[in-house]
């Protein structure tokens, strides 16, 4: 009988994969999804995932901001909310934006589950099949996932150690042009960039908002990182210099807790309405017990210097990380300087193929990810992403003298050193 029961639901299933819409074939687990199975078994020190590290959160503060919202104000916290997010919680984020520079009217800004459904909401709302989307190259993954299943086609603009490089992005948008395609929009991360962890300075800033409103190509601003600056303040959002041609998005991932899955979006007048009616047919509203959490904390703790205590935590990584590249990585591999974030992206001689390398990272207790995760056209194979958020320092030093050892057998192997 049970052996009945399998084959038909072997039987079902098949059917059911044979009548999956077409979007559905775009659908794809990230090369990072396929890796953390891997890299979180215990004896493996991870250096793939960027978890932000909730070591440093008090949970007992967290556990009283829960216990007091259900106790004082339960009926609203697990009742439905608005589509558009709950207007105390949009009132705060303006005051959390304007540590950027930026002044917003919390009428402009929507609430998403994190800021990766304002994303998929934005990608819903403008790419038609084809549609160009300019994006940094290496660019962040969850993004570019999202891009393809809208069908875009992602295009790449060349980054060097100050991230993109206007006079590049000018060639892009000529070269894409002559072909007649639409540039739907440029999507950026402006600090602390996941995955190569450099910063966009301010003058750079300004010219790519010159030449995006020269060129009517509107930006996608997104920030989860810029308050994790770890000696200095980041330079004020684009959004703070524009307010009509910047999507501004925001998260609480990595400056409270990703659990709440609490993100926003700061969009123009005039395309409010549309997202709040995507993000009701996905959603039907933001939970109203997580946001109503995170405004409770905002009002009640002390929520910068919570985020003073997650950079020191993360600046001490980020030293142990640099100080052991630059111990145990072999000559002729280089990598970029973050000042703030998680991640470190390193580059290394054009023959090493960073996927064939990493069943041998395995086998020395290290993980990664290969390059490749973050380019849409296959490009990036001798680069991977190292992020130094979530091991001790101990353990990051372990790694990547481990990685440094497999890296340089490889290379000797290929005859490079
Ligand atoms: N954008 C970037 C650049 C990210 O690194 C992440 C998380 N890794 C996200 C968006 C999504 O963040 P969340 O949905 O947790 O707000």
């Amino acid at each position: 009988m049970s052996n009945e029961v399998t084959r038909f639901r072997t039987g079902e299933d098949q059917q059911l994969t044979q009548r999956f819409a077409h979007r559905a074939e775009l659908m794809q687990a990230s090369e990072i999804r396929a890796l953390f199975a891997v890299a979180s078994r215990p004896e493996i020190v991870s250096l793939a995932g960027g978890m932000p590290n909730l070591s440093a959160l008090p949970m007992e503060m967290m556990a009283d901001v829960v216990d007091k919202l259900i106790k004082e104000n339960g009926t609203e916290a697990l009742q439905y909310g608005s589509g558009q997010g709950h207007p105390k919680l949009r009132e705060q984020i303006c005051d959390v934006m304007a540590l950027e520079g930026i002044r917003a009217h919390p009428d402009d800004v929507i609430v998403t589950t994190g800021s990766q459904q304002a994303l998929d909401l934005i990608s819903r709302i403008f790419i038609n099949p084809g549609d160009v989307v300019l994006v940094e190259a290496p660019s962040y993954v969850g993004a570019l996932g999202t891009f393809k299943q809208y069908e875009a086609n992602v295009v790449h603009v060349e980054m060097d150690e100050n991230g993109l490089v206007p006079e590049a992005l000018r060639a892009a948008i000529e070269a894409v042009r002559k072909t007649g395609q639409e540039i739907k929009f440029l999507y950026l991360i402006p600090n602390y960039q996941n995955p190569a962890g450099v910063l966009l300075p301010a003058d750079r800033r300004t010219e790519i908002l010159e030449i995006c409103a020269a060129e009517k190509i509107f930006i996608v601003e997104d920030n989860p990182y810029g308050l994790l600056g770890f000696d200095r303040p980041s330079p004020n959002a684009m959004r703070a210099q524009d307010s009509e041609n910047v999507i501004y998005l925001g998260s609480f991932s990595k400056t409270i807790a990703p659990g709440f899955r609490v993100g926003w979006a700061l969009v123009p007048q005039s395309l409010k309405e549309k997202l709040v009616i995507a993000a009701e047919s996905s959603i039907l509203c933001p939970s109203n017990f997580t946001q109503l959490s995170i405004s409770g904390y905002l009002a009640d703790q002390p929520w910068r210097d919570q985020i003073a205590s997650f950079c020191k935590l993360y600046k001490v990584r980020r030293d142990a990380m640099l100080e052991s590249l630059e111990q145990y990585f072999p000559e002729g591999a280089s990598w970029t300087k973050p000042g703030g974030g998680f991640y470190v992206w390193v580059t290394l001689p054009p023959e090493i193929d960073t996927t064939a390398l990493m069943p041998k990272a395995i086998v020395a207790k290290v993980a990664y990810v290969p390059g490749t995760a973050f380019y849409a056209d296959g490009f990036g194979s001798w680069s991977m992403r190292l992020s130094y958020c979530h091991p001790t320092p101990e353990r990051i030093r372990e790694g990547v003298r481990a990685l440094g050892g497999v890296i340089r057998t490889e290379m000797e192997n290929r005859a490079i050193i």
